[in-house]
Order: C-alpha cells, then sequence, then structure tokens
C-alpha cells in the first residue's frame, strides 16, 4: 500500500476487514494518519497480534483498554478457527472480568468504545475502537485527470474530490514569475506535497504565463483577459492529458462564486477543448469549501499571499463573453500557437 510506504507494519486480511498491524518500533500516530487517508477504504484497525490463548489475548486486551480512556466497553469477538478449546464467549468473559477489574464496564449497549478481538490458527488480533476510513473509491480506479491547480482554496479541494472518486491527478499550475524555477520554490509544491498524503507520486506542470500576457496585450483583450486567460488554461490543460493519457481536466470552479464564473463565460472557456471538465466543487458555497479545505489540511497555505495570474487579471472582468467574442479574440491572438509556445516552456516536475 503506496500511502503506508516508510511505515513499519504488516497488513493481514482478516475475514472482511483490513487489518494494520504495527511492526516493533512503529509510529502508531503516523500509521493511523495516513491510513485515515487513503481513499477506497470504508473501515481499517490498527492491530496489535499475540499467541491465539486465553492468557495472551486477555493480557494484551487489558493493556490497550488501560491507555484507551474508555469508560463503558463493548467487546467484540471472533474465531475464525474453530479448532480451538474455547469459543468467542469464553473469550468474551475473560476479557470482560479484565476490563471489570480495570474500572471499565462491559456493556452492550450506551458504551463508549469497543474491542476486536480476531482469532485466527496463527495469531490472535486485538484492536481497540474500529476506525472509519477515507471512503470513496480507491485512487487509479477512475483514470486519469489533469488538475488545474492555483494558489488558491478552492482546487485543492477539488483535485481531492477527484482523488476521492478514483482520479489519479496530474497537476498543472500556470504562473505569472519570470522562471519556472521561482513557481517550484513558491507555495504551490507545499500544496501538491499535501495532497500527496492522499495519493503520492504525481508529476507537476509548471508553465509561464507570459506568452499569453503578451499576446493578451496586443490583441487588446481587456475586459476578456480573464475568459482568454481560462480558455489558455484549458488548452493547456487539453495538450498535456494528451501527453499523459489523462481523460478528462478537474478545475476547482463553482458557479456564481466570483464575478467571472458565469455559465456563459465557462461555456466560452471550455469551447473546443473536446474533453471532459470536472468541477467537482460547482454547487459548493465557498464556507463548505473552507471547512474542507481545513479538514483536508491544504487551507493554511491555500490562504498564504500568492500573486496568481487570474487575479493579476480580475479587475472587471466580463461577465457575459459568449463563444462567438472569444473564438475571434482567440483567432486574432493566435491562442493555439500561444499554446504551443507555452508548453514548450513548460518544466515538469
Ligand atoms: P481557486 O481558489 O482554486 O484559486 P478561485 O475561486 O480563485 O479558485 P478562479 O480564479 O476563477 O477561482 O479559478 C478557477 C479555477 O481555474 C481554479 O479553481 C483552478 O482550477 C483554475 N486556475 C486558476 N488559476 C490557475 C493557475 N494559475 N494555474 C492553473 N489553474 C488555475
Ligand atoms: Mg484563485
Amino acid at each position: 500500500m503506496l500511502q503506508l510506504s516508510g511505515e513499519k507494519f504488516r497488513l493481514h486480511d482478516a475475514y472482511d476487514r483490513l487489518i494494520i498491524e504495527p511492526s516493533v518500533g512503529a509510529d502508531l500516530a503516523s500509521i493511523e494518519a495516513k491510513a485515515s487517508r487513503i481513499f477506497g477504504i470504508s473501515a481499517y484497525e490498527v492491530a496489535h497480534s499475540t499467541k491465539p490463548d486465553l492468557r495472551h489475548i486477555t493480557d494484551l486486551s487489558s493493556r490497550l483498554l488501560k491507555a484507551s480512556g474508555i469508560k463503558a466497553l463493548r467487546i467484540n469477538s471472533h474465531r475464525s478457527y474453530k479448532q480451538f478449546k474455547f469459543d468467542s464467549m469464553d473469550i468474551i468473559h475473560k476479557v470482560a472480568e479484565r476490563a471489570s477489574s480495570l474500572g471499565i464496564e462491559p456493556r452492550v449497549k450506551g458504551f463508549d468504545g469497543e474491542i476486536f478481538i480476531s482469532v485466527t490458527k496463527e495469531k490472535a488480533f486485538v484492536f481497540v475502537n474500529k476506525r472509519k476510513g477515507a471512503g470513496g473509491l480507491p485512487v487509479v480506479a477512475s483514470g486519469k485527470c489533469i488538475v488545474l491547480l492555483s494558489g488558491g482554496i478552492d482546487s485543492p479541494v477539488a483535485a481531492w474530490y477527484a482523488m476521492k472518486r478514483g482520479l489519479t491527478p496530474v497537476y498543472m499550475h500556470v504562473h505569472g514569475f519570470a522562471s519556472n524555477k521561482e513557481a517550484q520554490e513558491s507555495k504551490i509544491p507545499r500544496i501538491i506535497s499535501i495532497l500527496s498524503g492522499y495519493w503520492p507520486g504525481q508529476r507537476t506542470y509548471y508553465i509561464p504565463s507570459h506568452v499569453f500576457q503578451m499576446a493578451a496585450i496586443k490583441a487588446k483583450a481587456g475586459r476578456y483577459e480573464l475568459v482568454l486567460m481560462k480558455s489558455f488554461m484549458l488548452r493547456l490543460a487539453r495538450q498535456v492529458a494528451g501527453k499523459e493519457g489523462a481523460d478528462c481536466i478537474v478545475t476547482g470552479e463553482s458557479l456564481g462564486q466570483v464575478a467571472s464564473q458565469t455559465l456563459s463565460n465557462i461555456a466560452a472557456e471550455e469551447d473546443a477543448i473536446e474533453m471532459p471538465i470536472l468541477r467537482p466543487l460547482i454547487g459548493f458555497d465557498k464556507q463548505e469549501i473552507i471547512r474542507k479545505a481545513v479538514e483536508i489540511g491544504t487551507y493554511e497555505q491555500s490562504i498564504r499571499p500568492y500573486r496568481d495570474v487570474c487575479s493579476i487579471n480580475a479587475r472587471n472582468p466580463a461577465t457575459s463573453c459568449g463563444v462567438k467574442v472569444l473564438r475571434g479574440i482567440a483567432k486574432e491572438m493566435k491562442l493555439d500557437a500561444v499554446v504551443r509556445q507555452s508548453l514548450k516552456k513548460a518544466q515538469v516536475q
């Protein structure tokens, strides 16, 4: 399991569940933090193992319960190897006895914690409280996407939702710096590194915007510059998708959030793209997006000061561009040639 690489553990498939067994010297907190971010897992357990006999099971349970802070306990036991002299009820009784002696009340209802004991032929696994996994689908289940990543709050959240539904992201960032190196030393790689906690190992395309900026000034794009910039980015993403074998493009747009995110502008931007463009946040309020950004850990980096190329262009943008107008200016400024030239200046990391 790639997300847990670097950790000391063994994985077990005990009947229908995934059990993570920390090895000697393992960092339990780090394993748990990483495991809770793996998409496609609805529940997981970090388990300790011992010999499959009553004394060892009770001793290990006692040790874990002492550290758990549980006051009222439900005890669950499952024995997949039926040849032992004891059965699940014997285990429950013994552990209940030990819990009582620790001042923990065994209960079937109204408990504040649970212990799970799973006995196989070779080992007994004991874990306290079942952890909720990240849900969703395993990443790589749905194909590859190009994520248009800005330095803002929204696009990292959109990337997270894309990964949640099984898409492997390749990131693309358009920057206003004089060199790609400056963009690579900005907060963008830090945001990507946080997202990589959910699925590591993707590439990032850093692409300068100056070829576009020059052409837009020459063509007197004016209030249409922002819509053209989006069209430029989507055309770039389409080319990158071709190189990467990606099947779709993901953006952090949500309808009506800012003046430029109107249906008419969105329609103009995506003209000529001929690839699905997914906008996972289309119906989200800003507050909902912020809450999610805090939860997934990207918020803090996203609010750091950064001059995104879109915010530079955002003064008094056209709210209703229309496909025809955009096609006219795109032709005049030779937008597709601008895309090709800009791609040549890209750096992939
Ligand atoms: P965000 O919070 O993601 O920056 P936003 O609310 O600022 O979004 P816009 O500036 O309209 O909204 O950007 C909409 C989307 O366009 C972003 O979510 C992102 O997918 C894409 N985008 C914006 N700027 C860039 C950029 N510099 N490089 C790549 N994609 C970008
Ligand atoms: Mg932005």
